[in-house]
């Protein structure tokens, strides 16, 4: 079955700008919290894809250590609570350092 159904898919406006944050658990698992409900109410993951891909690491001149390939995964996030539906991407192709602040503060917010 294809991603979101084949339909086009990107986080909204409740996820962007460092409002989406999460945590791992008593372990190395992550978990998003819900930035709709007030106390910090996990997000469920319905689904998964490879959004892109790239046999070479795009930053592969400009860092000492450069990872194998370039990957992006999206993920489609559900809160069981509100019912707050929503998509981040997760990927090694963006922002290779730097602060929060200062990715947050570049126009675009792609390198
Ligand atoms: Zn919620």
């Amino acid at each position: 079955m294809e991603f979101n159904d084949g339909r086009p898919y990107h986080g909204s406006e409740a996820v962007t700008d460092g409002k989406l944050t999460g945590a791992t658990d008593q372990t190395d698992y992550f978990y998003f919290m819900c930035p709709k409900c007030p106390d910090k109410r996990l997000l469920r993951l319905l689904d998964h894809t490879l959004h892109a891909s790239s046999r070479e690491h795009p930053y592969k001149d400009h860092v000492d250590v450069v990872a194998k390939i370039g990957f992006t995964i999206a993920f489609k996030l559900l809160c069981d609570h509100c019912l707050f539906t929503d998509f981040v991407k997760i990927s090694n192709m963006g922002w290779q350092g730097g602060t929060l602040e200062q990715a947050l503060s570049f126009p675009g917010g792609k390198p």
